[in-house]
């Protein structure tokens, strides 16, 4: 927890006091926040399975995109506070309801509690894996620890690989670099994601999957991202292609990313895909399917988990 005294848990590397009220970008303090817990069942097959995936939504992120999909949490803040015994106890009752796993999704500015929540879960016997659902946007040295500590599947996006977007969208053309980098480092500790099962029979236990939203407009941006994971990675780094963006109330406020990404645009980055010749990929083949578009003002954010309960 000292890590919060000074903090520089991400490339933002704020060093401010967060246990004495001080916040950085990411907007958090030193006692952890989350909105939702819940099984999900919209993840891709690998993570929900046919019993749902683990999700807790953490408040807060250190990225603040303009667009984010999870604006109520990421950037408005929604969330409520939880002590370390409680968040250990509210994970462990979501695990009880069968999940897969467990996956913790924006929880890189509290990657202290998240090394305390796992060390506690698995004194108590708890052995599914833990993904790390993240933007990528992270410093290799935390990581390492997480990978060496906590973590067993990362589950990263790469959002830019144009510098001049990342500016944009979220104020650090620096993100392409550092996220590559990060992502580098989450394969060197834990390799493609195992088993990979498109099915959803056998979930996967370790590994890594890279994710991308395709932004309207800008496929170009696409293909960059998609090319840069290949010469670093190669074509066997599992990835997961998104479709799913919609506009949200800055990009009205903005004039930028005014509307959905179109079919075409999303067939053109996954054919690029499989020019590259990537042989593991998740697409989106139900086009325009909003049932797990969030809403946290929502009990249950997403509709399309009903269809399972
Ligand atoms: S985690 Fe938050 S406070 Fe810490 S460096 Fe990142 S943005 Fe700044
Ligand atoms: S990195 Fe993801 S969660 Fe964070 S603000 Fe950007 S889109 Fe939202």
């Amino acid at each position: 927890m000292d890590l919060y005294e000074c903090c520089e848990l991400c490339p933002r590397m704020c060093q401010v006091d967060r246990t004495r009220g001080e916040h950085g970008q990411c907007g958090e303090g030193a006692t952890v926040r989350l909105s939702t817990i819940c099984p999900h069942f919209g993840e891709e097959p690998s993570f929900s399975g046919t019993r749902g995936s683990g999700t807790i939504f953490f408040s807060g992120c250190a990225c603040g995109c303009f667009f984010c999909q999870n604006h109520q949490i990421s950037l408005a803040h929604s969330g409520r506070t939880l002590s370390p015994a409680e968040l250990a106890r509210d994970a462990k009752a979501l695990l009880g309801k069968g999940v897969h796993n467990l996956n913790l999704v924006t929880a890189d500015h509290f990657l202290p509690h998240v090394v305390q929540l796992c060390r506690a879960l698995r004194r108590n016997g708890i052995s599914v894996p833990v993904l790390f659902n993240c933007s990528g946007y992270a410093r290799p040295e935390m990581i390492s620890l997480l990978a060496q500590e906590a973590i067993d599947v990362f589950l990263p996006d790469f959002k830019f690989a144009d510098a001049a977007l990342a500016e944009e969208c979220m104020g650090d053309s620096s993100y392409p670099e550092l996220a590559l980098a990060a992502i580098e480092t989450m394969y060197e500790h834990k390799g493609p994601l195992k088993p990979w099962d498109p099915s959803g029979q056998i979930p996967a236990d370790s590994g890594v999957l890279v994710r991308h939203l395709v932004l309207p407009g800008r496929i170009d941006n696409s293909f960059a991202v998609l090319a840069a994971v290949h010469e670093k990675l190669g074509p066997d780094l599992p990835l997961s292609i998104m479709s799913q963006f919609r506009p949200t109330p800055s990009c009205a406020e903005r004039g930028v990313f005014r509307r959905p990404v179109t079919k075409e645009e999303y067939e053109q980055v996954c054919d690029f895909a499989e020019i590259l010749g990537f042989t593991h990929v998740y697409t989106q083949p139900e086009f325009g399917d909003r049932a797990f578009l969030p809403d946290f003002d929502r009990e249950e954010p997403f509709r399309g988990n009903a269809r399972d309960h």
